[in-house]
């Protein structure tokens, strides 16, 4: 049975993954604990704050996409200070309990917002830039590391563009976007994932085994890609192109770059029967992660757990 795709998982999603996995993979059990609690809460915190209207409070030009620039690339997000405030707090609260040992950081956050001396909408649209001067600034301010600031902004921004994308969707719909990189905030994907090639579609983005779509690692965003394509790089040498497969779970792999160094782990659904939200299953494979780092490859962006290693 084809499994259903779940990038925007509910609660009880999160739960029966949590389940699934520790019951395949017990010595992943910790981990995957913490992370499939911080992704309840912020599914949580982004029901709680409710659709935000993208077009009401962010200025946004679609014409943009068209020339390949993300979305929110450089739109002010002054309008969504409000929301921006009230889900970093809410996020603090969730850090603090699930990583205890780094409560004193994330107090020293909160202090340091507090005194008005970080300037959160400034530090996410850094982030969102990947401005890493300013995170180091800021995480120097707070006697943290850019590590635990990036934790904190990441699921932040996370939560707010998960709120904001009932809103987005209209911008995205039908749009070709072939690049590596999310249309709506511009992150890199951490995960890929197969499907099989029975609906419309052009004939060069199947390439014989499946539609191959990317997972925006930072707002969860899903798009088509080329299969055959490095989203880091962009060669589409397939010389370049090797894939790992893990020996057990034929429907897991990691797709590595001879390019560029980067690998990105991939599903494929067509074999999997398990069906995680692709979040949790990103998690479920951290072995991948593991083994590419071991052979030299890097990962194509930083997730929220080698963010806390
Ligand atoms: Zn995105
Ligand atoms: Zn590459």
């Amino acid at each position: 049975m084809l499994t259903q795709l779940a990038s925007h998982p509910n609660e009880n999603d999160i739960k029966l993954a949590l389940e699934t996995v520790i019951l395949k993979r017990p010595v992943l059990e910790p981990i995957v604990r913490s992370f499939s609690e911080i992704l309840a809460e912020k599914t949580r915190i982004a029901r709680q704050l409710g659709p935000v209207s993208a077009p009401a409070l962010l200025n946004l030009d679609r014409t943009r996409l068209l020339q390949g620039i993300p979305l929110l690339t450089e739109t002010s997000l002054d309008l969504l200070r409000e929301q921006l405030d009230q889900t970093f707090h809410a996020m603090l609260t969730v850090l603090e309990k699930t990583f205890s040992h780094l409560a004193n950081d994330y107090s020293s956050i909160e202090n340091l917002h507090n005194r008005g001396q970080l300037d959160l909408n400034r530090l996410s649209r850094a982030y969102l830039d990947g401005e890493s001067s300013a995170m180091r600034i800021a995480a120097t301010s707070a006697q943290t590391s850019e590590g635990v600031l990036a934790l904190l902004l990441h699921n932040t921004l996370s939560i707010m563009i998960q709120a904001l994308r009932p809103s987005l969707q209209d911008y995205t719909r039908e749009l070709q976007w072939y690049k590596g990189y999310c249309p709506i905030c511009g992150s890199m994907p951490n995960i890929s994932y197969l499907v099989r090639a029975d609906d419309l579609g052009s004939e060069f983005l199947k390439g014989g085994g499946g539609q191959k779509y990317l997972h925006c690692s930072l707002c969860g965003h899903d798009w088509r890609f080329i299969r055959n394509k490095c989203p880091a790089c962009d060669t589409a040498d397939k010389d370049m192109q090797l894939y790992f497969q893990s020996q057990e779970e034929h429907s897991e792999r990691v797709d590595v770059c001879s390019k560029c160094g980067a690998y990105l782990p991939c599903i494929d659904l067509r074999e999997s029967t398990h069906g995680l939200p692709m979040d949790m299953a990103a998690i479920s494979m951290v072995y991948l992660d593991v083994w590419a780092t071991e052979k030299g490859y890097h990962p194509m962006t930083r997730t929220p757990w080698n963010l806390t290693e």
